[in-house]
Order: structure tokens, then sequence, then C-alpha cells
């Protein structure tokens, strides 16, 4: 099956075909480190750690680039406010976004470039822009003159003609006569201290869209397969990338750019003054818990836009249970299965049981109809994820799964269970929720539950009330469920 991308440069969905077989170069804005990212940022990077997961599940090799932001009007503003050094700044917060990442369990980009340590490759790319006359110098710095691109405006579809002078010009980021224009680098001017580099294109700072196109063509190549970002940087940041980066090699920049939606608080504009604003550690000081967060921001279609909820979290929380559950119940089926080989190996050996009856308790019986089940989920899961990674739909056949092997675990072999664990580990590699392996549960704690199970069948409801406690004062309770019980640690 082929992988379909939705790219905005042509507005149409795609076979995605890297340049190189197999190798994917792959370039995602990253994070300003001025403070902590909100959940919004969060999508972004949540969908191109999916974009990517999938790609390496389909087989591909990876080369991901995701870009630091050190330096800005916003690091150097409050880096001064807090009367640290730009660096010492910065690399707080740029430790803060790796912890964030971590806990989310986001795939660790390849290499995260600092801007500050690519300003030669930027004076070289600024230096170039001017040599072939797509740049000019002013007073206050050197701007890249947008009418000299033929092709400005491709990816974003948007016209400048109706732009008006000066409307504009309060954002620093313009020239000031030619309000379209951009800045490449910006001379140094008193607010900015003492962050400056003396280059051979003059004293200052470089602007933020030529960091991008610097750090991608200098780690990735001239072109490259795959560019993301949120909708937001669609214009100008991406279309200033293409203008910069074309006009200085002649080259197609970028094959397939995919862009995620906004993201929506409780139906609304996520803004401090609506107190609708998250970091992650808002979240988590809240009680919520990193996987739960991760499945809210990855369950929906990275096209659409995402409404965040506290309900939406606990419903989260509820899909991880579930495949918490079945994985344990696998687990314990599997683990039994070993026990019960010891003794009737014990057994065989004193004679005491016959070779035939062996193989029987053995327990090698498989369940054909489960091998199909599990066939027909993969080809639904990778058909809709092929379908421009449709996670939804791909979450909604997986779940599917999930409710026809509840309905049969009493019947299962290990061996059936051994087969389900493995696929299920399969599918994680997409997911990336199932790292359960931290909260495993102690081995005393299946005794005891498995001795109220005994007594429960034994109608000793003294006992298996008695075992219940027991096992809450030891920090579990059980829930009995149609297809026998389920441990649950209490949080
Ligand atoms: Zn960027």
């Amino acid at each position: 099956m082929v992988l379909r991308l939705y790219n905005t440069l042509t507005r149409a969905k795609e076979d995605f075909k890297p340049l190189k077989l197999n190798e994917v170069k792959m370039y995602s804005c990253g994070p300003t480190v001025y403070n902590y990212p909100h959940i919004g940022n969060y999508r972004a990077f949540m969908s191109s750690d999916i974009l990517k997961r999938y790609l390496l599940y389909k087989g591909y090799n990876v080369a991901h680039v995701m870009n630091i932001t050190d330096v800005d009007d916003k690091t150097i503003r409050d880096s001064k406010k807090e009367k640290k050094s730009l660096k010492e700044f910065t690399e707080f917060y740029t430790l803060a976004f790796l912890e964030d990442m971590k806990a989310l369990n986001i795939l660790t980009p390849d290499i995260m470039p600092k801007a500050t340590d690519y300003i030669d490759e930027m004076v070289k790319l600024v230096q170039k822009l001017l040599e072939k006359g797509y740049a000019y110098k002013v007073k206050d710095g050197i701007y890249f003159k947008i009418s000299s691109f033929k092709d400005y405006g491709k990816l974003s579809h948007i016209d400048l003609s109706h732009t008006k002078k000066g409307k504009r010009v309060s954002n620093d980021e313009y020239d000031k006569t030619n309000p379209n224009d951009f800045a490449l680098w910006k001379f140094w001017e008193k607010e900015d201290g003492d962050v400056f580099w003396e280059t051979k294109i003059g004293k200052g700072r470089p602007g933020w869209h030529i960091e991008c196109s610097a750090m991608s063509m200098k780690l990735l190549g001239k072109s490259f397969d795959i560019h993301t970002g949120g909708v937001d940087l669609i214009f100008p940041h991406h279309e200033n990338e293409i203008a910069q980066s074309e006009a200085a090699t002649g080259k197609k920049f970028v094959s397939f750019w995919l862009h995620n939606e906004y993201i929506l608080v409780e139906g609304k504009k996520m803004s401090k003054s609506l107190g609708n604003f998250y970091t992650l550690r808002d979240l988590l000081a809240k009680g919520y818990d990193a996987k739960s967060i991760r499945y809210l921001l990855l369950s929906t279609h990275y096209r659409q836009q995402l409404n965040f909820t506290l309900d939406g979290l606990d419903a989260s929380k509820h899909a991880i249970e579930r495949i918490k559950e079945l994985v344990n119940k696998l687990k314990r089926k599997i683990d039994d299965k070993t026990k019960i080989k010891t003794q009737n190996a014990n057994l065989l050996k004193n004679n005491l049981l016959k070779k035939n009856e062996h193989d029987k308790i053995h327990d090698k019986t498989h369940d054909k109809t489960i091998t199909k089940l599990i066939e027909n989920t993969k080809i639904g899961f990778e058909e809709s994820m092929d379908d421009d990674l449709n996670i939804s739909e791909a979450l909604g056949i997986f779940f599917g799964f999930i409710t026809e092997i509840n309905k049969r675990t009493d019947n299962l072999s290990s061996k059936d269970a051994e087969i389900i664990l493995g696929f299920l580990t399969h599918i994680d590699r997409v997911l990336g929720v199932m790292k359960f392996d931290d909260e495993e549960i102690p081995e005393e704690i299946i005794e005891l539950a498995k001795k109220r199970q005994e007594a429960r069948n034994n109608k000793n409801y003294a006992e298996s009330d008695n075992l219940r406690e027991v096992m809450k004062k030891k920090g579990y309770y059980v829930d009995d469920t149609s297809s026998g019980y389920a441990i649950k640690k209490i949080v």
C-alpha cells in the first residue's frame, strides 16, 4: 500500500515518494525557547511524531531535524527581564522542552540544531541572496525583496497586491518602506545589548525565517522530502523559507509540506485571558497523566481542529486503561503457561502424566480466527494510516479489535495471548502509549487476586472480601469483569 499525504503546496493528497529510495529527510519547525510550550505547540510536535513513527513503521529510514530557536526578539527581551545571559536563559527552556517531549513519549529528533550554532551558514545564505539580487541592504538590516522571486505565494496562495504600504510596519520583521519584504539580517541596536555577531554582512543577528532555511539545507541537503509545522506557519514563515532557499539554490526546496490544524481548549481559542492556556506542566499538576495527554493530542486527525477538553482527557485515560487491562490479562495468561509447563514437566518426569495428556495441557493450541482477526485489523489500520494518516479511523479499528479480543480472553491459549501481545506491541510503534513496564503489578498482588478468585469460585465470599481488603492496603484494587478480573493500581 502506498502512503498518501496531503501536500499544502499542491492542495491535494499525493503518493509519498522520497527523493532517495527508503530514505526520508524531514524537517520540523521547533520551539522558540523563551517559556514552557503550551499544548497547542505540542500538537504540532505530536503530529510530526505520528508521521515519523508511521514512516519508521513502514520501513523507511528517517532523518528528522527539529530546530531550536534560541535567538529572536522574544528570547532577547525575556532573558533581559530575568537578568540572565541569552545562553543561560534559552538553555533552561531547552531542557524543559526536552523533558516534556520525553514525558509525552515523542521520539527525540535525530538532530536538534540551535540557531546560534549556525550563524555562519545563515550569513553565507544571506551573502548569496545579496549576490543574486534577491536581497538588499538598508539602514536597519538586510531584507529579502519578495517582488524578485516570481514564485512567492505558491505555498500559501496569498495575494499580496492588496497589502498597503505601512500596514505592517509595527512588526520589526518587515522593511519599513516595503512592508512585505522580510528581514534576513538585523543590524545591532541598543536593545539587543550583548546579543550580536560580528560578520561579513555586518554586526547583528539573523531574522527568524533564515534560520530554518540555513539549518535544514545544511543538515538535509538543498532539496529534501518533508517539512512540517502548524498551519499558522504557512504564511509568512514557510512561504519565506521557500523564497530564500529556492532563490539561493535554484532548486526545489521541499517536496511535501504538511501542516497541522489549530487546537481549541473547551471549544475556545486558547488564550491566557480566558484561563484555558495550558502547558504540559499545568496539566500534570492537575493530576492528569502524560499518556492520556499524548493520546488526546494524537487521536484527532492532524488536519482537523482538535478540541482539547478535560473530559476528553478522562476519555483518553479510559482508552489507555482498556489497552493496559488487556495487556495485563495477556501477560497473566503467558505467565500461567510458564508455571503449568514447569509443573507438568515434573509430573511427566515422575510418570504421573501421560505424554498425550501433557501435550494437551501444554497449551500449544492456536485459534486460527485470531490470526485472521489480527490480519484484518492490521490491514484496516494501515489503510487508514496510508490515507493521509487518518488516525481517528485507525484507532476505531484498533479498539474494535480490543473489544473482540476481550470477549474471548477466557478461552485464549497462552500461545494466542503471545501472538496478540506481539500485535499490540507492533501497533504501539505508531501510537507510543503502551509502555506499562514501569507500572508492572507485583507478583504478590497477582497471587492475592488469584486466591481471591478461587475463594469466589468456591462461594467463600468472606474470604474473597478479606483478600480484597488486603490488596487495597497494598495499593491495589480488583475489579470483577465478564472475563474474570482486572487488577488496578490505586492512584
Ligand atoms: Zn521554521
